[in-house]
């Protein structure tokens, strides 16, 4: 049982934001005397930050919760607290099928988790805002950055807006002054976060220019951004990513559909034609840029049509990477509503789909072969005696790992590549 005090455990699922956000809880945790474990059976304080975009989230989360509140019976001390957007979308049947759990946050009440965790532990936290202009590295010199919280967009098949809110932007001085500090502390890679990042706004302030005072401001460091919609995209963020050797060439810019009738009934804004149009100029304007996409199968007005026109964009963008999913009813939404695909049709589009999205990497990595990229050194490898790196435009490369150290920036010739990544060799001047 000793094992238990003073650990705590912290589980996230989910995106970017939400690892942002794990991340400075922790370190909440810390200050106030916690040490971390990756086993939640042996913590005495465990925090599931939680997610519910699609419905497999949701059965992950409800089946950990059962494994672990059982053991609050065992381990009196023992207490188990919910984070994250499942609070918000489920807080009833959390409470009412878990009674146990100690206290549950939604996204908007995570900014009060001070108060909530000392009235729970009987000890003394600092808020969460302090953390959050304390160092909270990914890893010691990568880290994420939110620039905008919540949504404004009403997709029909999504619960994002619903559980985080509207969109709220950060002033560009408040962004510049939290980078300043990562980067006094050894962070050698930003990513800036935001639902729609490119809608930003500060008063006269877009995103475009953001970029560019950023970028300008820390010439030393990769700064990258998530997730573009192509929705109103400034033409002039490809112009400042395109001049700017500092801004990766990458763009996350979900299509979600390669037809433009559904596209039009998920309230998307954009067509095929539309889409098609806009990475066409990321292309052409931004050398040896990476486009990645998220894609859904099995939309309710999907007919098998329409998703050989999702492959067949896919073919004709040659996407770097894809986020593929079956679609999954949310509650509350629009889409959830029609009458539905059988999921075994949406599961076998999703297998085509990875499988045709796997054939276009093969071929578009393979294409890359021979040339000599930069990269920064990540981790150390899978295979022994090499370490992961990441290129600026996002793809992982594994190099031999003599001489290098995580953070290392490396010019990196890229020699051979399955359909996920590449190995290479290090080039030295
Ligand atoms: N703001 C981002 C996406 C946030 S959610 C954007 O607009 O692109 C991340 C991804 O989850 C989405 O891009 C979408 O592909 C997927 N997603 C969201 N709701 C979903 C649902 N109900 N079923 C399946 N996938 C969904
Ligand atoms: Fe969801 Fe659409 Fe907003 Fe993205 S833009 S978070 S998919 S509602």
């Amino acid at each position: 049982m000793s094992g238990l005090r003073n650990s705590a455990c912290i589980i996230n699922y989910g995106c970017q934001m939400n690892e942002y956000e794990s991340r400075v809880v922790q370190r909440m945790l810390e200050g106030a005397g916690y040490e971390m474990t990756k086993d939640p059976d042996q913590a005495e304080l465990v925090l599931l930050n939680t997610c519910t975009v699609r419905d497999n989230a949701d059965q992950k989360i409800f089946n950990r919760l059962q494994n672990l509140l059982p053991q609050k019976r065992k381990f009196r001390q023992k207490k188990v607290g919910v984070l994250g957007c499942m609070v918000e979308a489920q807080k009833e049947r959390l409470q009412r099928e878990m009674p146990d759990i100690d206290f549950l946050l939604s996204p908007m009440e995570l900014k009060g988790i001070a108060n909530v965790l000392a009235e729970v532990t009987s000890r003394d936290f600092d808020s969460y805002e302090a953390y959050e202009l304390k160092e909270y590295h990914q890893t010691r010199f990568q880290a994420f950055m939110p620039i905008q919280t919540g949504c404004n967009f009403n997709c029909s098949y999504c619960i994002v807006p619903s559980v985080k809110g509207r969109e709220v932007n950060h002033s560009p001085d408040s962004i510049v002054a939290k980078i300043g500090k990562q980067v006094q502390s050894g962070v050698k890679e930003v990513t800036l976060l935001g639902q729609t990042i490119n809608s930003y706004r500060w008063e006269g302030v877009r995103f475009a220019d953001l970029l560019q005072r950023v970028s300008e401001e820390f010439p030393n460091t990769w700064i990258r951004f998530l997730t573009s919609h192509p929705v109103l995209f400034d033409e002039r963020i490809i112009d400042v990513v395109a001049s700017y050797q500092n801004l990766t060439p990458f763009f996350h810019i979900p299509a979600q559909s390669g037809s433009s009738k559904v596209l039009k009934s998920m309230k998307r804004g954009y067509t095929r034609e539309s889409y098609l149009d806009l990475v066409g100029k990321m292309r052409a304007k931004v050398p040896g840029v990476a486009l990645s996409t998220d894609m859904i199968c099995g939309f309710p007005d999907e007919s098998s049509e329409d998703f050989e026109e999702s492959l067949s964009l896919m073919e004709e963008v040659r996407f770097e990477t894809a986020f593929m999913f079956y679609y999954s009813e949310r509650k509350d939404t629009p889409a959830a509503g029609k009458e539905q695909i059988p999921l075994d049709v949406r599961k076998e589009r999703l297998a085509r789909m990875i499988e045709h999205q796997m054939e276009i990497q093969k071929d578009v990595y393979s294409k890359k072969l021979g040339e000599t990229v930069l990269a920064l050194v990540e981790t150390s490898g899978k295979q022994a005696g090499t370490v992961k790196c990441k290129m600026a435009c996002g793809l992982p490369v594994f190099v031999p790992s003599e001489g290098l150290e995580e953070g290392d920036f490396v010019q990196v010739k890229l020699r051979s590549c399955t359909s996920h990544s590449f190995q290479g060799e290090v080039i030295h001047d």
